[in-house]
């Protein structure tokens, strides 16, 4: 008897010890935490992400992105990766309420996001709708614009009046990839105006006029040259007119009575970065360089094309990946009849064409030859590479007239000069509208000399 109580004894002090001190499962993203990962969250999708594919060294792999907010109005970034992108990104929608769980919990990038934790999901996650009681809200904390500059690197909701709406500016970034941008001005009770960016969809589909109220939640405030916004990939949410927020009906009232009795303050400074670089005549780029062995300069030069090398056609196009829109890897026939792109990994019967042909451009006091690649090649030629290919390989007469219709066509352009080892290399960097007023200005200076 005494041996079996103890027995009992034993077994119970040993049941206590392999048993973790007990935590509480996390139901609000304030109470969630790396060190405990056993949450159950409810909340509201907000703002779901396309799907995206990425394909690198360690794999290749899918991804979608989604902001929730629980019933404090706390916000924080899930991300949904492979399996469970198949399982949950037709189930999981905006303005939906699920119980979140299964998932992990990781320090978020605050670049990004204005919450410290993130969630991430994989073929384990458990995601089930639930009622929506109508007791989740979004909570924005709205940040006058006066203050944003001292918030640069900082995410912050925006509620503000548009005063002025860009056109939408297709362009190609470094990385290739073709991005599509469109710039707002707003300004609110603060009198304050900044410059808002818009990217890729909300760019193009986003309805705005001059005189919408526009709330934001998520926006990076950035400092590239001066104080700025711009909405965040898969994590900015853009409302226009929503009279349900207080916020939006008293500064539609402020704007409609007060705005314009004062001149604005601009937090954007308007910078045209060809303004600021030097402007050299051909003949003063030419000394610029002479006798030196390193260095690199961006330059601003006009004048008129004078020649294009059209020794063959290969010396005014390539063959480039046929996903040239994103991609203008360089691509070569193989002896199977294919073009492989290395870069996206593909292999077709089709390639496109690109630019990168060398063109001589003169003005008053010399000449220079540059080298201009699609961007800058499309917009002095007027015809994309492509179309330009297809008319030498079916209308060699049409061919000639476009090329012979080239020299003699002024150019106003930032040139990037480099040398090394003694040797200059001129790249286009873009074509500006000519002005002729500065170009008479530099010929002016010249002859004064
Ligand atoms: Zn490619």
């Amino acid at each position: 008897m005494e041996f079996g109580t103890k027995t009992a004894e034993t077994s119970i002090v040993k049941q206590e010890t392999s048993v973790p001190p007990s935590k509480e499962v996390a139901k609000t993203v304030n109470t969630l935490s790396t060190e405990n990962e056993d949450f159950e969250l409810k909340g509201k999708v907000v703002t779901k992400g396309d799907i995206k594919h990425w394909n690198n060294s360690r794999g290749t792999g899918k991804l979608f992105n989604a902001t929730i907010v629980d019933s404090n109005g706390d916000e924080i970034q899930a991300t949904f990766f492979n399996e469970a992108v198949d399982t949950f990104y037709q189930l999981v929608s905006e303005n939906k309420v699920y119980n979140f769980s299964k998932g992990r919990v990781k320090l978020a990038n605050r670049r990004y996001s204005s919450c410290d934790y993130q969630l991430t999901f994989d073929k384990n996650a458990s995601i089930v709708e639930v009622f929506d009681d109508g007791h989740i809200e979004e909570n924005y904390k709205f940040s006058k614009i006066c203050t944003l500059k001292n918030k640069v690197g900082e995410v912050v909701d925006l509620c503000a009046v548009v005063v002025g709406v860009g056109p939408v500016v297709e362009f190609t970034s470094r990385k290739s990839v073709q991005l599509k941008k469109r710039t707002l001005t707003v300004v609110d009770d603060s009198n304050t105006e900044i410059e808002l960016t818009l990217w890729n969809n909300q760019a193009e589909n986003k309805r705005v006029d001059v005189g919408s109220v526009i709330i934001a939640k998520n926006l990076k405030v950035t400092d590239f040259q001066t104080c700025s916004l711009s909405t965040i990939r898969d994590s900015s949410k853009l409302v226009v007119n929503n009279t349900q927020i207080p916020e939006a009906t008293v500064l539609l009232n402020w704007y409609k009575k007060i705005h314009g009795k004062e001149p604005s303050v601009k937090l954007t400074q308007k910078t045209d970065l060809s303004e600021k670089l030097p402007r050299v005549s051909l003949s003063e780029l030419q000394e610029r360089f002479k006798g030196k062995e390193e260095g690199q300069e961006l330059l601003v030069i006009s004048g008129f094309i004078g020649f294009i090398k059209k020794d063959d056609v290969s010396s005014i196009w390539y063959t480039a990946c046929k996903n040239s829109e994103v991609c203008k890897k360089k691509v070569v026939l193989g002896a199977d009849g294919l073009y492989t792109c290395s870069k996206c990994n593909e292999t077709s019967s089709e390639c496109s064409y690109c630019y990168m042909a060398s063109i001589k451009i003169q003005d008053f006091s010399g000449s220079f030859w540059v080298r201009s690649f699609d961007n800058t090649a499309h917009k002095i030629v007027g015809y994309t590479a492509s179309y330009l290919q297809k008319l030498h390989n079916t209308d060699e007469q049409e061919f000639d007239k476009v090329m012979n219709s080239l020299p003699g066509k002024s150019i106003e352009a930032v040139v990037k000069v480099s040398v090394y080892g003694g040797r200059t290399q001129a790249t286009l960097q873009s074509v500006l509208e000519p002005s002729t007023q500065k170009t008479l200005e530099l010929y002016l200076k010249d002859l004064n000399k």
